[in-house]
């Protein structure tokens, strides 16, 4: 059993992933193209927003992103706990300082009365000014993204959707990658939307920044790419790779993201009761990139990962630490406090991620269920 059948996904479309492949390599083009242009308009019109701006990775999106807002030195951005690594390096590699907000139990998402409060602390202290709301998606389920843009508007801040775990997902019909000022995605492997190496995209309906974005994804440039106006990095999403998206996008729309939720569905049917599974907010969907469900304490944890381990049964922990207990932010004023974010600092402890594909057939997920359950009840 894989962890997510990438596999299984490859032989479903083997022949337009081929010829694409082919296709590119006989073109001789390489960086740029027609494939990045076309994938960066389809995006763009299946998630409803004007610009689409591809790049090399997930991490590169979240710090263009920064780039394009001028973000640095005295600014604060706000980030979830319970992320992974990236949502929070890109802050410091811009100057700026991350604070860390715990999230809830119920859907792993950013907490906004938490957030809330934290802006006030922040502001009271009076060192920083908060600039930034990091809304990450985590697992595939939307933030909440209307709490969230009602706190950035009351103080002046912008919304950055790091979406890179759901892209796909959605409220009440309207996209991720649609909610934030700026939004960002990843199409590494194992995401919901993955090539076969690094990518990443940005979206905004801002016609300036979006022209910055550009810019700094390109060495800064101006006219040409030897036309340098400011300090920018390189960060392309290679044709081969937007090529491979291109013949997997259609694929992803119309079955892939239906095939989660059933396998999503048919976990909470079999595990309710047994252990806490994930929450989904009336009107939302997920994209789910992980299925994550919540044991008692560290031993059950412990035992439901050998069980499923005796049956080669993948399963991964996501995440085993908190970011503020990260050694990368021990200059943080947060680090290392067991009373910061107490959520997270709990459910590190207590999650585990199970297998979750479009390719999982119910057979797979009984099996699961039943490892589970027979380690939980001794
Ligand atoms: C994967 C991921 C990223 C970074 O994406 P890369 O393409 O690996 O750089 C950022 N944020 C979250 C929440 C992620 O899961």
């Amino acid at each position: 059993m894989k962890f997510r059948d990438l596999n299984a996904q490859y032989s479903n479309i083997k022949d337009k992933i081929d010829s694409a492949i082919s296709e590119t390599i006989n073109s001789g083009t390489f960086i740029g193209g027609s494939p990045v242009t076309e994938l960066e308009k389809e995006l763009s019109e299946y998630v409803g927003v004007k610009h689409c701006i591809t790049c090399a990775n997930g991490t590169d999106a979240l710090q263009l992103a920064l780039m394009a807002w001028d973000i640095g030195p005295k600014d604060a951005v706000f980030v979830p706990d319970f992320t992974f690594f990236s949502s929070a390096e890109v802050v410091p590699c811009v100057g700026a300082t991350p604070v860390f907000v715990d999230v809830r139990q119920e859907t792993f998402n950013i907490d906004p009365d938490v957030l809330e409060s934290e802006i006030k602390r922040v502001l009271s202290q009076g060192e920083l000014n908060p600039k930034v709301i990091v809304a990450v998606d985590l697992f595939g389920q939307p933030a909440e993204h209307e709490r969230i843009r009602q706190i950035a508007d009351k103080y002046d801040m912008f919304v950055l959707e790091d979406a890179a775990q759901g892209f796909g997902g959605s409220i009440k019909g309207a996209l991720t990658c649609s909610f934030g000022d700026i939004s960002t995605t990843s199409f590494f492997p194992a995401k919901p939307l993955g090539c076969y190496g690094d990518g990443g995209a940005v979206f905004t309906d801002n016609d300036e920044w979006a022209g910055l974005l550009r810019s700094f994804k390109v060495h800064g440039k101006g006219s040409d790419k030897y036309d340098n106006i400011r300090i920018g990095m390189n960060s392309r999403l290679d044709t081969l790779q937007a090529a491979i998206l291109l013949a997997k996008f259609d694929n992803f729309k119309d079955r892939e993201i239906d095939e989660c939720n059933r396998a999503a569905r048919k976990y909470d049917e079999l595990l309710e009761g047994y252990v806490i599974t994930p929450t989904i907010f009336e009107g939302m969907t997920s994209s789910w990139a992980q299925y994550t469900i919540i044991l008692k304490d560290q031993d059950e944890r412990a035992r439901v990962e050998n069980a499923l381990k005796d049956k080669n049964i993948p399963s991964a922990v996501y995440y085993k630490k908190p970011l503020h207990m990260q050694d990368a932010f021990s200059n943080s004023d947060q680090y290392g406090k067991e009373d910061v974010c107490p959520v997270t600092n709990d459910i590190c402890r207590r999650v585990l991620s199970l297998p979750m594909h479009p390719y999982l057939t119910d057979d797979e997920i009984a099996e699961i269920a039943e490892t589970v359950i027979k380690a939980i009840v001794r």
